[in-house]
């Protein structure tokens, strides 16, 4: 079957390599990362424009458990296949009081995970950089979780689908309609098309707003070599607070530093509209955010020192459901979007549904 896919990231480079593998003609379309200055780009962006993303099992929601314990589970045959790695095994840290623990404790019903639960002594032997609010306990997960570049994932599906004959066209899409892309460099033709577009879909679709699209701002901290040796063993972490913190242990950026890197904005604002979200991008984030967070890190690792700090923009795409959107929503046209905010760990997996659900829902 032909299938024509809309959007590199990180939905539809996996979608590409599943249905690639599968014996079927794709064609994957979509821009490359600016480079350069961001703010005199003329086009989309994308929500895996950065080189650092928490992996884990463990999670409060019970569909990502699912679906990032199958992803996570073929990382090392996607990295085979490419010849690209990725992902970096320094752990995951959940820390947070019972009430969510019980929740991550649910969510990983009947999932082969292998972590351990520590109190609050626990949490200060084994992480004693870290301080947390009285009352957190931890669920560490020391293997198959940490972080992974998805710039690299995207690249490595990328390379893996073209081995096994995948199409790249690199042009944005104009319209799409079922079995059709309108791109800058002609015209697509397919039996199915899925639209993997994150943030941009509800206006490449032409359809009345379904996502809700979050502006979120990042704050990196440069760090040198006393502090990385210090925090040589810290894990990625998901920690209980009223924003939702998370941090990355310190990862080498492509200007050859160490960055840590803080995320989770205070307040939840909205997005209408490509204009409003390439606006964002070019504006370069939030000050008011940077700051909030970089007093946050101060708080969970006492006497952080750091040389540098910056910020990047990014989005979320959010569904009603909670659930990504992955759905043949007309005959040759299947949707496969709204991550929800957590869908780079699990994306193999949400590219492989997408790509099942194209292919076989098909009429006779
Ligand atoms: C700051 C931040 C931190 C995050 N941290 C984590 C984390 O730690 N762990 C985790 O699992 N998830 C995390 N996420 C979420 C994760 O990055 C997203 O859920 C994931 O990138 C969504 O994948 P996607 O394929 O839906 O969208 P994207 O990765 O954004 O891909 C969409 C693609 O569509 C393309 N596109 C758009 N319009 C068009 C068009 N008209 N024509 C052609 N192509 C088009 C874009 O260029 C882009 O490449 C984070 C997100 C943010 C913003």
């Amino acid at each position: 079957m032909r299938v024509a896919i809309v959007g590199t990231g990180m939905i539809g480079s996996a979608a590409a390599r599943h249905l690639a593998k599968a014996g079927h003609t794709v064609t994957l379309i979509g821009p490359d990362e600016p480079q350069g200055d961001w703010a005199a780009h003329d086009g989309v962006f994308s929500s895996h424009y950065d080189e650092g993303r928490i992996t884990r099992i463990n999670d409060r929601r019970p569909y990502f458990a699912t679906v990032s314990a199958a992803a996570i589970g073929r990382y090392g045959e996607i990295e085979a296949e490419s010849g690209i790695p990725f992902f970096t095994e320094s752990g995951a840290l959940i820390a947070a009081g019972r009430d969510y623990m019980a929740e991550v404790d649910h969510a990983r019903d009947g999932l082969d995970v292998t972590f351990d639960w520590l109190d609050a002594d626990g949490l200060a032997r084994r992480f004693p950089f870290f301080r947390f609010p009285d009352g957190h306990i931890g669920a560490h997960e020391p293997s198959r979780a940490g972080h992974i570049s998805p710039r690299r994932l995207v690249a490595a599906q990328i390379r893996a689908a073209r081995r096994q004959g995948a199409h790249l066209l690199h042009a944005e899409a104009d319209r799409v309609a079922p079995g059709r892309v309108e791109t800058r460099l002609g015209i697509v033709e397919a039996d199915e098309v899925i639209v993997a577009a994150g943030g941009w879909t509800d206006m490449l679709l032409g359809r009345a707003k379904s996502f809700t699209v979050r502006p979120r701002t990042v704050a990196l901290h440069e760090i040198g070599p006393a502090e990385a040796t210090r925090l040589a063993r810290m894990p990625s972490l998901v920690y209980e607070t009223p924003n939702g913190a998370y941090v990355l242990p310190p990862i080498r950026y492509p200007d050859g530093r160490l960055w840590l890197k803080i995320g989770g904005d205070p307040v939840d604002d909205e997005l209408t509209g490509s204009a409003e979200i390439n606006a964002w991008y070019h504006g370069g984030g939030s000050p008011r955010v940077r700051d909030f967070l970089t007093a946050q890190l101060a708080d969970l690792i006492p006497g952080l020192a750091f040389e540098n700090v910056r910020m990047a923009p990014c989005i979320t795409t959010w569904t009603r459901s909670g659930l990504p959107e992955i759905e043949r929503v007309a005959p040759g046209l299947t949707v496969a979007s709204g991550g929800n905010g957590g869908a780079a760990k699990c994306s193999d997996e949400l590219g492989r549904l997408a790509a099942v659900l194209a292919v076989e829902t098909q009429p006779a």
